[in-house]
């Protein structure tokens, strides 16, 4: 097969069909310049980014108090890292607790990373790390749920519920199963089958927003009172959820019980910076912090904890902070899902769902069938010629705007919308 790239177009786009970038694009695409929450492509075309970049450019691109605190940073201590102890930089110390202190206790313990794969990676090895240490060492297995995304390390690879990675990439050890449906009677009995005394852990997103739409999950809390009971750790994967999507700063702090680990990544530095972080609870943290086990975890790298991460993590919190800031986004949220629900009858229109500014525009055929995921590309097309960037998955459009969109910005994407469904 001959490739379709020009001889000259060095980038690998990760995650992507080889060829059909060239097929389905023009060059002129490339984006060159972005204010507020809109961007500018090489041939001076702007689009509202209904996207932020890749769900993590929360603040849009003019958000000045990061620019500035990472400026600062770049003029104090540009370099750092947390990986190994022997000389912190101050920033992350004062940023793990500011971040730490918004958590529902007792988590409590910060493990920075710079992407979500490798956090949700580091969480699924910290519990087993956890039980071996603990002289629980048949406690291996790992539940997630089919259809939930966690990422393409190895690790993250075989979490995440996608068959179609495991076939090409995942070299799935036989510790990691998932349940077909997302319901909690299937978790407990996979619980059951597995043996609870072999199961260390279950995985989950909160919403599942990147294979069936912005739909919640049902039952998380249940699972996490059912999952104590059975002394097996809950972690909740909020790396899209988290640092403020949903209008609260974390979907767990909204349970009546915490989970064990919380993974966050994407808007925890709004996009400025390559920031993920795995919080964990005391119980765990301290259970390994006990003098036989001060190997300590095994599990790090380079650029953990880097300042210009923190910097500008330190500057988002402040931010989400503000009085009244996430009370604006669920606010926003609504209204966008109101003008959303007004593009029934358009062709191709489903069902809305989503709450804050994670939201899923169901597309369907006149038979209510859903449209497939080249259906759905080819209608992304047809936004970004409308000057409306969107993702897309199987059966929906993602919309996963900046927190900051505003009312005059929310009817500007829908009126994108309507026009692109009715071309
Ligand atoms: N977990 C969830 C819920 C995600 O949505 C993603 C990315 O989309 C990841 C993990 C992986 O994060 P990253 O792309 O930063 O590796």
């Amino acid at each position: 097969m001959t490739s379709e790239f020009p001889a000259d177009y060095a980038v690998w786009h990760g995650l992507s069909p080889m060829t059909d970038f060239f097929r389905d694009a023009d060059p002129g695409q490339f984006l060159v310049s972005g204010s507020g929450n809109h961007v500018t492509d090489a041939a001076g075309r702007r689009y509202l980014d209904a996207r932020s970049s890749m769900w993590n450019l929360t603040l849009g691109h003019s958000c000045d108090p990061v620019k500035e605190a990472m400026r600062r940073q770049l003029d104090t201590l540009p370099s750092g890292t947390v990986m190994r102890y022997e000389h912190p930089p101050v920033v992350a110390v004062e940023y793990a607790a500011r971040l730490a202190a918004l958590m529902p206790a007792p988590l409590r313990h910060v493990r920075f990373g710079n992407t979500g794969s490798q956090m949700t990676e580091a969480a699924a090895m910290l519990s087993r790390f956890h039980r071996r240490m603990t002289g629980q060492p048949d406690r291996r297995h790992v539940i997630a749920v089919h259809n939930g995304y966690h990422g393409t390390g190895p690790l993250a690879t075989a979490l995440t519920g996608e068959p179609i990675l495991h076939e090409w990439s995942a070299p799935l050890d036989g510790y990691v199963r998932h349940v077909t449906a997302p319901t909690l009677p299937e978790v407990l009995a996979l619980v059951e089958e597995i043996g609870v005394e072999q199961v260390t852990a279950v995985l989950v997103e909160p919403v599942l927003g990147s294979a069936i739409g912005a739909v919640s999950l049902p039952f998380l809390e249940s699972l996490v009172t059912e999952c104590r009971a059975r002394d097996i750790h809950v972690i909740v994967d909020e790396v899209t959820t988290g640092a403020g999507r949903t209008g609260t700063m974390t979907v767990s702090e909204r349970l009546p019980v915490a989970p064990d680990m919380v993974v966050l990544g994407k808007g925890l530095s709004a996009g400025y910076f390559p920031l993920a972080a795995l919080v964990v609870a005391t119980p765990i943290f301290d259970a390994l912090a006990d003098p036989p086990l001060r190997l300590g975890f095994p599990n790090g790298s380079t650029t953990d904890g880097h300042p210009l991460g923190m910097a500008a993590g330190l500057a988002v919190l402040d931010v989400l902070s503000a009085d009244g800031f996430l009370a604006e986004v669920r606010e926003t949220g609504r209204h966008l899902v109101e003008l959303l629900t007004g593009l029934a009858g358009e062709p191709g229109a489903g069902s809305v769902d989503g709450e804050g500014m994670m939201l899923a525009l169901g597309l369907v055929h006149d038979d209510g069938s859903p449209w497939s995921v080249r259906e759905v590309n080819r209608f992304r097309l047809t936004c970004r010629d409308h000057g409306l960037l969107t993702s897309y998955a199987a059966g929906f459009l993602p919309l996963m705007p900046p927190l900051t969109l505003s009312r005059a910005e929310c009817a500007e994407l829908v009126d994108r919308l309507r026009a692109a469904l009715r071309a």
